[in-house]
């Protein structure tokens, strides 16, 4: 029987299946929803596992991968405090996964998305070579490519895009760090990939906005990508701030700005698609 519900290992603690071996850690993408999108080296990896520590965003049928008996930590972040810089929650993940490590353990560290895209990858990765821990990463779809490729969406496409910028719409002013800069983004001449951009829609808008972006751009905003409760919402930066408080769209969802956003299916196309399918 799994053990989901505990949230931390003590060192004093005993851990069933700790031998001489040398421990290590899976850094490991579990996609951005649907568990066919997962890689078969995540899946060995899940497999291989000792102990799990997941982050919210993980769908719960990747832990099906996990063997029996295997302990599952969950270190989502959502209910923490002090989400500036390092908080404590990242301190003590990281924590975690060098002791169940020292202890002979192997260790899958299961985040949603890919583990180094917005994921906090590279912190693990840091700390846990200097802690000598062996670690290997499982790549995962992120979602910023993932989640528009459900709507139909080809983050570039030739002759309408030349790139694509990945970037967070969590403003990172109020924790003393920087904002995007809006302004090069816009000119950037890329389709535009923001992850957590929700909350702070309506001043990635004005930012893009200010920097020149046309009204017109078309956007799209994707909750809950690749899931049996994907939304979807196809829009223009200058409609996108009502249009998203209308249909009461929430986190976690993608925001796709430029021009191969029409390449959308729609919520209604598909399901139109399908009936005649
Ligand atoms: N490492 C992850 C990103 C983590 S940041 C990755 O590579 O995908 C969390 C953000 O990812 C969310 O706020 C949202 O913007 C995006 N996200 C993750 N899963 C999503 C999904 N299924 N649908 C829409 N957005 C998603």
């Amino acid at each position: 029987m799994q053990d989901r519900d505990s949230n931390a290992g003590r060192d004093d603690e005993p851990v069933a299946g700790a031998d001489s071996r040398r421990g290590k850690v899976w850094l490991i993408g579990a996609g951005p929803g649907d568990v066919e999108l997962l890689t078969l080296k995540a899946v060995h990896a899940l497999r291989k596992a000792d102990v799990a520590l997941v982050d919210d965003l993980v769908n719960e049928e990747v832990l099906q991968f996990l063997r029996a008996g295997v302990r599952i930590i969950r270190v989502g972040k959502r209910g923490w405090k002090g989400q500036c810089g390092l908080s404590t929650s990242q301190a003590f993940i990281e924590k975690q996964m060098i002791l169940f490590a020292r202890r002979g353990l192997t260790v899958a560290r299961v985040k949603g998305g890919d583990p180094f895209v917005f994921g906090r990858g590279g912190e693990e990765l840091q700390a846990l070579q200097a802690a000598g821990i062996e670690v290997e990463v499982a790549s995962g779809i992120t979602a910023g490519i993932g989640v528009p490729a459900a709507l139909g969406i080809p983050v570039t496409h030739r002759g309408l895009s030349h790139g694509v910028t990945l970037v967070t719409g969590h403003l990172r002013e109020d924790c003393g760090g920087e904002a995007p800069n809006w302004h090069a983004l816009a000119r950037s001449g890329t389709t535009l990939v923001i992850y957590m951009g929700i909350a702070n829609l309506a001043q990635i808008v004005t930012g893009l906005r200010d920097a020149g972006m046309a009204a017109g751009t078309p956007l799209a905003v994707v909750q809950n990508g690749t899931l049996a409760s994907q939304r979807s919402l196809v829009t223009s930066l200058g409609d996108a701030v009502a249009a998203v408080a209308q249909a009461k769209f929430g986190s976690p969802a993608i925001v796709v700005v430029g021009d191969v956003v029409r390449f959308a299916a729609t919520t209604e196309q598909r399901e139109r698609a399908r009936l005649v399918a």
